[in-house]
């Protein structure tokens, strides 16, 4: 599904960007994996099937720790065909009720995020233009579209990504760059798993919790030509829970 394609994934040394690295590597691409850490992303580069992969740093919160990823991936691969924005963090403790969130905890949660993603996409696009082609995945939440107690800066974030990939949408549909939105339920990644230790949502109606292969196949999907007419959509990959 993903033969010559060439694919970078921000986040990718862990949970749902790791298992996207992993899916289109199955799928035929080469695979460019970055996170904050460059051991994860080399680790996680070096478990791929087939050859050609690299592992690096990126820091999405900071500009220039994008651009230089890009450029070199650019350079090593010969364009980027798709990119996928698994980037995020959350941290239990951090969000809470508003009076107790601190200026630090909403401005990081942002910086990586929103900002992470907007300073993503734009390296995308950049690095698309030339091909005339391309595919933008962006993660954002269930809480983008529903709500949560006591999740205010959390869901500011992903909220402004599901606004942001719209717009984009729109903006790129002419440069025959696709970019879609995928909006996951709970699942069950070294991010939630301490949380989830203490409470599970109740409301499943699949009855299980997500797995991070249910993210990477459908994010491979929109990053395929299979999904050549698919833009500016707001993918739900949450069991039901946001009908429910
Ligand atoms: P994860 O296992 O923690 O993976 C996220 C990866 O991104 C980690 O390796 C993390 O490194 C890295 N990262 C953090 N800050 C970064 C930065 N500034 N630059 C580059 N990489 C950075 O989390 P996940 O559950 O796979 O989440 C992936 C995405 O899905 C996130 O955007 C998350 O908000 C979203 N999401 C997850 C769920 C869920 O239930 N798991 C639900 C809805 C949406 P560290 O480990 O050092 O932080």
């Amino acid at each position: 599904m993903l033969e010559a394609k060439r694919i970078l994934v921000t986040g990718g040394g862990s949970g749902i960007g790791a298992s996207v690295a992993a899916v289109c590597a199955e799928a035929g691409a080469r695979v460019a994996v970055l996170d904050i850490d460059p051991a994860k992303a080399e680790a996680v580069a070096a478990t791929l099937a087939g050859a050609g992969h690299a592992g690096l740093a990126c820091d999405v919160s900071v500009a220039r720790s994008v651009e230089k990823a890009f450029s070199r991936v650019t350079e090593a691969f010969g364009g980027i065909d798709g990119v996928v924005n698994c980037a995020g963090i959350w941290r239990p403790a951090s969000d809470g009720p508003i009076t107790r969130v601190s200026d630090e905890t909403w401005d990081r949660i942002i910086a990586v995020n929103l900002t992470g993603t907007f300073y993503v996409c734009r390296a995308a696009v950049g690095a698309m233009e030339p091909n005339g082609s391309g595919s933008i995945v962006t993660i954002a939440s269930v809480v983008a579209v529903t709500g949560w107690d006591k999740l205010n800066a959390y869901s500011a974030s992903k909220g402004g990504v599901l606004a942001l990939s719209r717009a984009l949408a729109i903006e790129c549909g002419p440069k025959n760059i696709r970019v879609n939105c995928i909006c996951p339920g709970v699942i069950e990644t070294p991010m939630t798993e301490k949380t989830l230790a203490h409470s599970k949502p109740t409301v499943l109606p699949i009855g299980r919790l997500g797995r991070p292969e249910d993210i990477a196949r459908t994010a491979a999907f929109l990053c395929s030509d299979w999904s050549s007419f698919t833009t500016a959509s707001t993918v739900m990959v949450d069991g039901g829970f946001s009908a429910a």
